[in-house]
């Protein structure tokens, strides 16, 4: 498995496989062929049916330039190595091509090169799934996030350290926003109005209430092109801070406690990335929304010091509960119904770990399982239902 600096990356919104992805194929590409005069980026199935509302476009163009580069959306492909393949051209004066190279969004701003090896980039754990993980921590003594610690470099802490600071900031940077979301759907923000007290709410009642208000602080900033961390996407960035953030005020926790909680979630993050996926053009929301849950419900695991069965058990009811869960972005926008698609999340991830905790002892069912369940049920979703906004209420929004 790869290093959980691959699933957590702090860039910009709105779509870690729509934007992140190409903006860096594009950076990969200027640094292969700088010569050229012009550029042409082709964008084919999901980059092309959504690209536009996900402002794919706007981010190649960012780093190849405006002026001498061409962005074609291709929607009649077919057959394409993967839902999120893109093309790129280099061109010199007359038009001819210097270099073409084709590149796999594959998810979480991960590309992949088609025709390198996927071996190029270092493996830094020796394990394959969840329960050679859970093996080695029963052996050892140890929780996730220890095994996390001796397996990443020296400078993890730091990174976990910028990872926190930055959802910690994003959190309340929308909390303080108002108005409507760019793109043109008239999407108003609601993280603040989230955030006031109600009247004569429960002590329960104004817990969800703000848990909701973080979720939709984060994913309003993604969806306005601010700064996030994809964890394991942009789109389902809030499900984690909103619950890491919450812990964190209600408890008084130690930035040590949260930076533990943040490698615990990402082990299990890493665990769907590594043998399914965590895009929503292959494998539908439930590999971007369901992963932030299961991730989220191994940090509340975590923060509660649950033991290591408490936690496969959360992580696979997270996941279990969300299998199907189709992407249909309306307008091709990360926001109709992304940005409470998060809240909901946050919310269930801490019932998840709730509830493995009362039934500890009785799971059926392995992580490992329901993880490559999730993956076989995203192959079978219509691409209707893959991050194309060609079904469900991308379709019927308005009708
Ligand atoms: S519906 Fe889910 S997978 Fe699709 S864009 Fe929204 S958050 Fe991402």
């Amino acid at each position: 498995m790869h290093s959980l600096r691959e699933l957590y990356k702090i860039g910009r919104g709105p779509s870690s496989s729509h934007t992140m992805g190409p903006e860096r194929a594009a950076h990969d590409f200027l640094g292969r062929c700088p010569q050229a005069a012009r550029f042409r980026a082709v964008l084919f199935g999901s980059l092309a049916h959504t690209g536009k509302g996900h402002l794919t476009d706007v981010a190649i163009l960012s780093v190849l330039g405006e002026e001498r580069t061409e962005v074609v959306f291709d929607k009649t492909a077919k057959e394409l190595p993967h839902p999120n393949t893109m093309s790129f051209y280099g061109l010199d004066e007359r038009g001819n091509v210097l270099m073409e190279r084709t590149y796999l969004s594959v998810g979480g701003g991960v590309i992949r090169a088609v025709g390198e090896e996927e071996g190029a980039r270092k493996e830094v754990y020796p394990f394959h799934n969840f329960s050679e993980i859970k093996a080695y921590c029963e052996q050892e003594g140890i929780g996730l996030d220890e095994a996390a610690y001796r397996f990443e470099d020296g400078e993890f802490r730091d990174f976990l350290r910028e990872v926190w600071d930055t959802m910690r900031s994003t959190v309340e940077q929308g909390l303080r926003e108002t108005g409507e979301l760019p793109g043109g759907l008239h999407v108003v923000r609601k993280a603040k109005t989230l955030s006031v007290r109600q009247p004569n709410e429960s002590p329960e009642e104004r817990e969800k209430r703000e848990i909701c208000s973080y979720a939709f602080a984060t994913a309003e900033e993604n969806a306005s092109c601010g700064l996030i961390v994809t964890a394991p996407t942009c789109g389902a960035s809030g499900v984690l801070p909103a619950v890491l953030y919450h812990l964190q005020k209600k408890y008084h926790l130690s930035e040590n406690a949260v930076l533990g909680a943040l490698a615990a979630a990402g082990m299990v993050g890493n665990v769907v990335k590594h043998n399914a996926s965590v895009s929503g053009a292959e494998a539908g929301c439930q590999a971007e929304i369901g992963t932030a849950t299961c991730m989220a419900a191994a940090a509340v695991c975590r923060l509660y010091g649950y033991s290591l069965e408490e936690t496969e058990y959360a992580a696979e009811i997270a996941l279990e509960h969300q299998l199907g869960l189709t992407c249909d972005p309306v307008g091709g926008l990360v926001q109709i119904p992304c940005i409470e698609r998060n809240a909901v999340a946050a919310m269930r991830a801490l019932d998840a770990a709730e509830l493995a905790h009362v039934l500890h002892g009785t799971r059926k069912i392995s992580f490992d399982t329901i993880v490559k369940t999730m993956y076989e049920t995203g192959k079978d979703l219509s691409e209707r239902y893959r991050e194309t906004s060609e079904g469900g209420l991308a379709v019927h929004y308005g009708c």
